[in-house]
């Protein structure tokens, strides 16, 4: 759930008016009424819609989000036209229901409508315009001055999936900088599925520039800026050498539930700590549909769950998000650091780079990425609604996953490679109730698709038979492979299986380098990385406090 209150599995029908429906909670409205004082300039918002037309229903899920921040803040204007108004003709606007953001200035628009995490865009977008300010960093400024021609960006989202906004906030931040050469259209493919069908965009944020594919997955500003620039996606941005230099006493890397909590308690404990984060805040927690056994919270979506340890961290250190670290460079007293926008200094350094998805290494896969081969059901399922899908793996995320995309009313079968679950009980049961179809001792050999995913190869490595399955996508979930490539690079021993190798007190073989969660292998749960985190964050303050390698020194010497 996002900002903004939205079930989507809505029934359409029981959609009823009243207090208790509405889409902004009591504390987010208030807050809003906040920030929105600081706003200098009006923000036009028009929404453009098909009366009595299929899209009836979104146009009036539209209407009263838009009404709602209306009553926020009177700087924010709102006005319906239908779509056959002269003015979505002059503003090039064509389906229902359509936003578009002070048109006189800029060209924004957001096809579908804002909910779940996509609040997170509108609110930045209602902000931005209404200070007039892309509030894009000064490196990412000069870039965006470079660009010399017309760029019409389309970004597709969904509500579910907690990467997009950074996507979409980008885009719209470009617009601002640049309305002489930049337009944006964000389209909401659960409203859009046609345009997602026509790009063959089948997972999100995915990001065209002039119809060319510049980024899959949400990017840091600097590298979406360079994307833009060069009209391909981007992976390294070099800062510049005077780039701004932060000091602390630990720079903690990874924003996970390890890298959180070992914010909290180094912070509490009198250091200094800053956390550094290249992709979205929370880890994998933050796609995980339900938790159900983290102490204390008996059933809590994985991004509500971020962001309560997000705000926690927030009391006591400064996060840094969208910023990727190149170069970590011990020194004798202290280690620098370099992310793709500052340095830093610091007496320690926690690696909590948690881990990413495994790929299958089957033929097609990597053709077919974001063509139907998806590792996110958080973010991607809604868009096979009603359709035909594979989901592989015989773990606790496979199992949650294909769950998940059942009650969204995706036809998901699960595919795994041999005759056991190793998913939990609880979670099997579930599985078993409702009727999820299994195929057992199935490998998928190949995923074919010209454009998108239209057939999977199998392979039952009991009866040695192969078969085809027709599919319209497949969601490999099938566990996590450790971050170590900033460790590899510093010379952090590793253990056989991949994962940093440390002494039991969360110490590399690196000095004043340590780690903490999935990273360093273990049980992979939330609340292992959070006691992880902690433990390191315990033993880095015991190691700056009472330095054992002096202690080590002075008695050899
Ligand atoms: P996992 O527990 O490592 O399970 C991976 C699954 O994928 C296994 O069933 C494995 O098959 C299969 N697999 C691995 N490589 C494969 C390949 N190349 N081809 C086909 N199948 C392959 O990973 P996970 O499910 O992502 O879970 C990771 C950790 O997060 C676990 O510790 C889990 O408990 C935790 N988690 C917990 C929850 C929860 O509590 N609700 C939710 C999500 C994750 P085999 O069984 O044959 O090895």
């Amino acid at each position: 759930m996002g900002l903004i209150h939205h079930d989507h599995n809505h029934d359409q029908h029981n959609h009823v008016h009243g207090d208790d429906t509405r889409f902004l909670p009591d504390d987010v409205r208030e807050e809003l009424k906040k920030i929105f004082t600081a706003i200098p300039h009006d923000v036009p918002v028009y929404l453009f819609g098909e009366k009595g037309g299929q899209t009836e229903y979104h146009l009036q899920l539209a209407r009263e989000l838009i009404t709602e921040f209306a009553e926020v803040s009177d700087k924010i204007k709102f006005t319906e036209y239908d779509l056959k108004h002269k003015n979505a003709k002059k503003w090039g606007v064509r389906r229902s229901p359509t936003l578009v953001f002070a048109p006189e200035l800029y060209r924004i628009h957001y096809l579908g409508v804002p909910l779940g995490e996509e609040g997170r865009t509108l609110v930045e977008t209602l902000l931005m315009i209404g200070l007039r300010n892309s509030r894009f960093n000064e490196t990412v400024k000069k870039v965006m001055q470079r660009i010399e021609s017309p760029r019409n960006i389309r970004v597709f989202v969904t509500p579910s999936c907690p990467y997009c906004p950074q996507q979409a906030v980008n885009a719209v931040r470009a617009a601002i900088e640049r309305p002489d050469l930049i337009s944006v259209e964000i389209v909401d493919t659960s409203f859009n599925e046609d345009l997602a069908e026509l790009y063959h965009a089948q997972s999100v944020p995915q990001t065209f520039a002039n119809d060319i594919l510049i980024g899959q997955g949400a990017q840091p500003a600097e590298l979406f800026a360079a994307s833009l620039e060069a009209m391909e996606e981007q992976r390294i941005f070099i800062p510049e050498s005077d780039a701004e230099l932060v000091d602390a006493d630990v720079v903690i890397i990874g924003g996970g539930p390890a890298g959180l909590t070992a914010a909290i308690y180094t912070a509490r404990s009198g250091l200094i700590a800053v956390v550094v984060e290249q992709g979205a805040l929370g880890g994998q927690v933050a796609t995980t549909p339900v938790v159900e056994n983290y102490p204390g919270l008996a059933h809590i979506g994985g991004k509500n769950l971020v962001e309560i340890m997000v705000d926690h961290a927030l009391q006591y250190v400064n996060i840094f998000p969208q910023e990727k670290v190149i170069e970590i460079k011990p020194g004798p007293e202290r280690i620098e650091i370099t992310t793709s926008l500052r340095r830093f200094t610091a007496r320690a350094v926690l690696l909590a780079t948690g881990a990413s998805y495994r790929r299958l290494g089957a033929p097609g896969e990597k053709r077919l990425a974001g063509r139907g081969v998806s590792y996110c059901s958080t973010c991607d399922g809604p868009l096979f609604v009603g359709k035909r899908v594979a989901i592989v793996g015989g773990g606790d995320s496979a199992v949650t996953e294909a769950l998940h995309l059942h009650h969204l009313g995706v036809n998901v079968t699960l595919i795994h490679r041999r005759d056991t679950l190793r998913a939990q009980d609880r979670l099997t049961k579930d599985l078993f109730d409702k009727g999820i179809p299994v195929l057992w001792n199935t490998e998928i050999k190949a995923i074919r698709g010209k454009e998108k995913v239209g057939e999977l190869v199998l392979y039952n490595n009991q009866t040695k038979e192969t078969s085809t399955m027709a599919a319209d996508g497949v969601f490999v979930s099938i566990g996590y492979d450790p971050e170590v490539e900033l460790a590899k690079a510093l010379g952090v021993d590793l253990t056989p299986g991949g994962y940093i190798k440390h002494d039991g007190r969360h110490r590399t073989n690196v000095r004043g380098v340590y780690c903490a969660g999935d990273v360093e292998g273990g049980y992979k749960q939330i609340v292992t990385a959070a006691g992880a985190g902690a433990a390191a964050a315990m033993n880095i303050f015991e190691d700056l406090t009472h330095p054992y390698w002096k202690e080590n020194q002075e008695a050899a010497g």
